[in-house]
């Protein structure tokens, strides 16, 4: 975000300051950041807001604009501050923090500049807060029309539920009006795709209050996660990686030995059994991937050497960040842990580019690659690190180009640099999905060996690496991604057969029990409810083709095909409704399926 940007958001927290203080004269002001997007400002109020507070607070930002108001800063004392801030509690908080800090006190008006320092936040002349600055130097740089107020929630003052709870204002805020109603308009969009609606609705999946964050999968859901899990066991067993399986749940030694124990006890569900034995959940299947490789005896002739596997994850997520399956405590991840020489690092992440470009190709995605650079908390030693990363940096030149990857500096894991994908959606959000990491420690504390070409004994280089990531926030993504309406060959429902009226009923069965056996999924639907509901019904549920048939279809062995309107949208040439024979529906739907046509 460029700073011009910046200041005007911060400016706009201030004229909503402005006009909040005067229709709440008795308001007490908290603080007022730039966030992404725009801006808010937390305040504690004589009554609940209501949304038509915040159009009358925009009508007065919109005056306080054309005004074209100066802003302009000065230092002050400690002392001069909490005069006067002195019926400001949360304002003589910060004081007290920044002096605490030994960080100097600065206050900035909007409007005119008094002579001496005011005792009074607002009077016709100017408004004054406690601020650090970055603002525009006069308000007619903002433009009036590319902002807007556009929500009301509850917050704790400093996030904490023991201090008071205010009401906080969000606004967007951009340069150009178009850049406002941009935004708007993918907001809109994100809405109607949200995830955890559509989930609901298509019955996929659902949470329960008795484990936060953990997803259950319901029937429908659990169709797309074994079709996503199928096609990828099918695809890594041609590149010759092993599944395995290993405990959820580790004696503490193990986490000890990974390092998991000093650098992640906090992110993990632990388990205290009593007399000593304490047990931690696996947050990451790679120890036990270490213990595998280790219980066999290893020659170079085995390496590269994959195991791969799909086992549940939990992680102990803060409750305020839990979000749907975007950010589960429970999930499971298309792990593999691959075991290499030094020299095979560059061939195997090619291997695993190539796989990369296999998986998002099916689903239209648009990715880019990001280096993970060593982060504050690591394991090992800087030289190694430096080595590492200069072997990613020569990969990722090959495979990418220079200057087409992004570059994220200490964003590695503990154990070692990563290479991140991340993918852009159909609505262009940035989603970070798979991630290849290379680890030169946990083989080592694992004291993992295996015997090279002259005989000696070596360790091996270890990586991680997921293609889908988590499974549940992929399916959360592919949600959103198709608006619910999933290609065919995972939709949970292909097709339906729905009969105008029971004289048909018995053609039905057979249309229905005949595709049912090509291995189609396929429901018959009866005809308590009208036909016209029951297509409506289908089209909500996002069934791709709905079969009706009639006296028509019935004399010439066919079937009337209608697809609902984000099929027809997506692959208009497919996708074409009208009477069709059932024996070449049949074949161009398993062509379909077949192909993983979009
Ligand atoms: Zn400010
Ligand atoms: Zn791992």
């Amino acid at each position: 975000m460029d700073s011009k940007t910046e200041n005007i958001r911060h400016s706009l927290a201030h004229l909503l300051a402005i006009a909040v203080l005067k229709k709440f004269p008795k308001a007490k002001l908290g603080i007022g950041p730039v966030i992404e997007n725009g801006f808010y400002y937390d305040f504690k109020l004589p009554r609940s807001l209501a949304p038509e507070d915040l159009k009358e607070f925009e009508k007065t930002m919109r005056e306080l604009i054309k005004a074209r108001l100066n802003f302009s800063g000065k230092k002050i004392t400690a002392a001069e501050a909490k005069k006067a801030f002195r019926d400001q509690p949360f304002k003589l908080d910060l004081i007290k923090e920044f002096t605490k800090d030994k960080k100097g006190l600065t206050i900035y008006f909007t409007g005119k500049t008094p002579a001496t320092i005011p005792y009074s936040l607002l009077t016709t002349d100017y408004f004054m807060d406690l601020c650090r600055g970055g603002h525009v130097k006069n308000t007619s740089e903002i433009n009036p029309e590319a902002f807007a107020l556009v929500k009301i929630a509850g917050a704790y003052w400093r996030g904490d539920e023991k201090n008071p709870q205010l009401q906080r204002i969000y606004g967007l805020a951009f340069e150009t009006k178009k850049e406002l109603e941009d935004y708007l308009h993918l907001l809109e969009e994100a809405e109607k795709r949200d995830h955890k609606k559509l989930g609901v609705a298509l019955k996929l999946f659902m949470f329960h209050e008795t484990s936060p964050g953990a997803p259950y999968w319901l029937p429908n859901g659990m169709i797309i996660m074994n079709q996503l899990l199928d096609f990828w066991r099918e695809e890594h067993a041609k590149r010759e990686y092993h599944e395995i399986s290993s405990p959820l749940v580790n004696k503490k030694s193990l986490w000890e030995t990974s390092g998991h124990w000093d650098h992640y006890k906090d992110d993990m569900f632990i388990a205290d059994m009593g007399k000593g034995e304490i047990y931690g959940v696996k947050p990451m299947n790679c120890p036990n991937a270490m213990v595998v490789f280790g219980s066999d005896l290893r020659s170079y002739r085995d390496l590269p050497l994959r195991f791969s596997d799909t086992d549940s994850l939990h992680r102990y997520e803060r409750s305020g960040t839990l979000n749907g399956l975007f950010r589960a405590r429970a999930f499971r991840q298309d792990d593999s842990h691959n075991f290499v020489t030094e020299e095979q690092i560059g061939e195997e992440y090619e291997r695993i580019f190539e796989i990369a470009d296999r998986f998002y190709g099916i689903f239209d995605l648009k990715f880019r690659y990001r280096l993970g650079t060593r982060p504050e908390k690591f394991l090992g030693d800087k030289k190694t690190w430096d080595s590492a990363e200069k072997t990613l940096v020569k990969i990722l030149d090959k495979h990418a180009g220079k200057g087409k990857y992004d570059v994220a500096e200490k964003d590695g894991a503990f154990y070692g640099p990563k290479v991140d994908i991340i993918m852009k959606d159909a609505i262009g959000r940035d989603w970070q999905m798979g991630t290849i990491q290379l680890d030169f420690q946990q083989p080592q504390r694992f004291g993992l060996k295996y015997t090279a070409k002259d005989g000696s004994a070596k360790t091996p280089i270890a990586i991680h690496r997921v293609i889908y990531g988590s499974l549940e926030r992929f399916i959360g993504i592919l949600i959103e991604h198709f608006a619910g309406a999933f290609p065919l060959w995972l939709s949970p429902v292909q097709a339906v057969v729905l009969p105008v009226s029971e004289k048909f009923t018995n053609y039905g069965k057979e249309l229905f029990e005949k595709i049912r056996d090509n291995k189609i999924r396929v429901e018959i639907r009866d005809t308590n409810e009208t036909l016209g509901k029951r297509i409506r019904e289908a089209e909500l549920q996002k069934i791709p083709y709905v079969l009706v048939v009639g006296e028509k279809e019935e004399t010439n062995g066919t079937v009337n095909v209608r697809h609902p309107s984000l099929f027809k949208e997506r692959a208009p040439g497919r996708y074409l409704d009208g009477e069709k024979n059932i024996d070449e529906l049949i074949e161009e739907m398993q062509e379909e399926i077949k192909n993983k046509a979009i």
